[in-house]
């Protein structure tokens, strides 16, 4: 593959395709850093070399009725995690408060289950309407499956986001969930962009699916058209039935990486979880294609903390994102 002239054809507007989407993940690792250099080229163009912060709250922890195999909060579970129900509306601001301190450009605000009872949206939409008008951070939501209604009151309240991740392709969702169906959660994606919100909506890479199954959640995506996407990067977790599952190598973490930027070119990529479990010391290469990622942690497990990444941003030669507007 001629990296620089695929690079040149994403500027130019042509989209990738299917089988080019797969020469990139099957790149040889001698050629990593020209399939990286190639992708930056495209997030340079609409992103410079700015990271947002995203920082996550784990507002309902456990307890949930489905049974993704890759959770520890599933009903299938055994993982010792916190398990806890929704919090207040106070907390969830004080939340918020410690994402503005921490110099994050989205706060997101997340429940186990199916979907979200009247309770968690009275108290997610009472929390979003006080943090809208008294912080200076965006809100993103992930409450699962969600009707037209809910999806229009959270943007009624000052929600600007909402999360639900596709996992995988189509192909493979079966084979981690059989609670619910991949085209429920494509349909709630839908009904959240009806409602005016953006999109977030990505997967969760290593958990025994293939190469092409990658590239067709990269091109689902890009038919939603959903303005960011987590690429996570599995993490097994101890008492889950994937647990034991073999981490994918660095290598192919960034590869992954760079295939959705390229996939995708203006969407906001994001090294979400298993950042720091996956990619070891190789991590800041992931700001070459990614341009946004958790800090201080995800739902359930420990990230290396705000400071370390805004030390490895800035050492890398990147800068902290900031609310527009
Ligand atoms: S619906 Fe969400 S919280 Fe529940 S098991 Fe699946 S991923 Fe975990």
């Amino acid at each position: 593959m001629n990296w620089n002239k695929l690079a040149d054809d994403v500027l130019a507007g042509r989209a990738v395709t299917r089988e080019d989407a797969l020469v990139v993940l099957n790149a040889p690792d001698d050629e990593l850093l020209a399939v990286l250099d190639a992708a930056f080229r495209v997030r340079r163009k609409y992103f410079g070399r700015k990271v947002n912060l995203h920082l996550i709250r784990n507002a309902k922890s456990g307890n949930c009725s489905e049974d993704c195999a890759y959770c520890s909060q599933s009903s299938v579970s055994t993982a010792p995690i916190e398990r806890y129900v929704m919090q207040s509306a106070d907390e969830l601001f004080a939340g918020a408060q410690e994402a503005a301190r921490a110099g994050a450009v989205k706060y997101c605000m997340v429940t186990a289950g199916r979907g979200p009872s009247p309770r968690v949206m009275d108290t997610v939409c009472l929390a979003a309407e006080r943090i809208t008008k008294e912080l200076k951070v965006r809100l993103c939501v992930s409450l699962g499956t969600l009707t037209d209604e809910q999806a229009q009151r959270l943007k009624a309240a000052g929600v600007k986001r909402y999360n639900h991740n596709l996992e995988s392709s189509r192909r493979f969702f079966p084979e981690i969930c059989t609670t619910h169906t991949w085209d429920e959660r494509v349909a709630t994606v839908r009904r959240a962009r009806a409602a005016g919100l953006e999109a977030c909506c990505g997967g969760l890479l290593g958990m025994g699916e293939t190469l092409e199954d990658r590239v067709d959640l990269a091109l689902t995506l890009r038919e939603l058209e959903v303005e960011a996407m987590p690429v996570n990067l599995f993490n097994p977790r101890a008492g889950t039935p994937l647990a034991g599952r073999k981490v994918m190598t660095p290598a192919e973490g960034l590869k992954a990486l760079a295939m959705f930027r390229l996939v995708n070119p203006r969407a906001e990529v994001r090294a979400a979880g298993g950042r720091e479990a996956v990619l070891g010391a190789m991590q800041p290469l992931a700001l070459y294609p990614a341009n946004s990622i958790f800090t201080q942690g995800y739902l359930t497990t420990l990230g290396q903390g705000s400071n370390r990444d805004v030390e490895m941003l800035t050492q890398a030669g990147f800068e902290v994102g900031q609310v527009e507007g």
